[in-house]
């Protein structure tokens, strides 16, 4: 990323109602911004991700407070990932903070080294992680949870390992609204978060099958980690993209090409198949995690 790459700042001014009582600050398609939302109950309001650094944090409170007007304020984060999730600290004497448990072992496992890496990403970003403090949640659960809002259910899952160890979807039944986190961009390549040897969980087959599942639940709304507010088509187009970015790496590992090569080879292809999608890096981290895995 360069020193030129806006600051992943959260506007919340631009704050959108999707759906009654369902609110999204949209991530305006800047960096290292996601999508936030704000769920309203008749007793209780649920946030989805913090966003990066206790400053935006604060800004996502405020909106949430706003909607709030006194109810009880939830918190929960789609991943362990700095611009989901390290803004959690503000809202620690405010809300209650939820969690599933691998998260937060990942987030104990991993969360400092995350820290450090995106303060290489640029002073906007080393700014917004200035005076970052990783909390843990007041609650944790496993596999999957119901929080009841009031009149409104709120579902988080997870399937386990697939863009992080331990992602989570939150799904509103009765709207059918699913907010994705990172399991699914809207017209950005997906984040294949592999830096090996520091981590390289990121597992493309397990995602594909939860993209599947998500797929499965026929949401109407799908709220993505990253880009615009979609329905269902984002999920299959997501998935198609990881079904292509396979089997080209599987064709050209078995023709004996080593990742360096299949980069090479492949990411020109992928980039004049999607020629409107953002982040384009993401390709080649794509292709070497599904070269590293090969045969695992
Ligand atoms: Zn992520």
């Amino acid at each position: 990323m360069s020193d030129e790459a806006p600051a992943p700042t959260v506007v919340e001014e631009g704050i959108t109602e999707i759906a009654p009582g369902v609110w999204v600050i949209p991530d305006r398609r800047v960096p290292l911004v996601p999508n936030v939302g704000i769920v309203v109950g008749e007793e209780a309001v649920l946030v989805v991700d913090t966003a990066m650094g206790p400053a935006n944090g604060a800004r996502v409170l405020a909106a949430a407070k706003e909607k709030a007007q006194g109810k009880r304020l939830l918190v929960t984060v789609t991943h362990f990932h700095p611009e989901h999730g390290f803004g959690a600290q503000v809202f620690r004497d405010e809300a209650t903070i939820v969690y599933n448990r691998a998260q937060l072992d990942e987030l104990h496992d991993k969360g400092a080294g995350y820290v450090e890496l995106f303060k290489t990403f640029g002073p906007a970003v080393a700014e917004a992680l200035e005076g970052v403090e990783l909390v843990d949640p007041h609650e944790t659960y496993e596999d999957e949870t119901e929080l009841d809002l009031g009149g409104r259910t709120v579902q988080l899952r997870t399937w386990g390992v697939a863009h992080t160890r331990s992602d989570q979807v939150v799904f509103l039944p009765a709207e059918r609204i699913l907010f994705t986190g990172d399991l699914v961009e809207e017209r950005i390549f997906a984040i294949y978060p592999h830096f090996p040897p520091n981590d390289a969980d990121v597992d493309g087959d397990r995602w594909i099958e939860v993209l599947r599942r998500l797929e499965a639940l026929d949401p109407a709304i799908v709220v993505p980690g990253h880009g615009a507010v979609a329905d269902v088509g984002v999920i299959t187009t997501a998935r198609e993209y990881h079904e292509l970015l396979r089997a080209e790496t599987l064709r050209l590992a078995a023709e004996g090409r080593d990742a360096d090569e299949a980069v090479a080879e492949l990411e020109p292809r992928i980039l004049a198949r999607y020629p409107d999608w953002e982040q384009p890096e993401w390709i080649g981290f794509g292709i070497r995690s599904f070269h590293a895995r090969r045969g695992a």
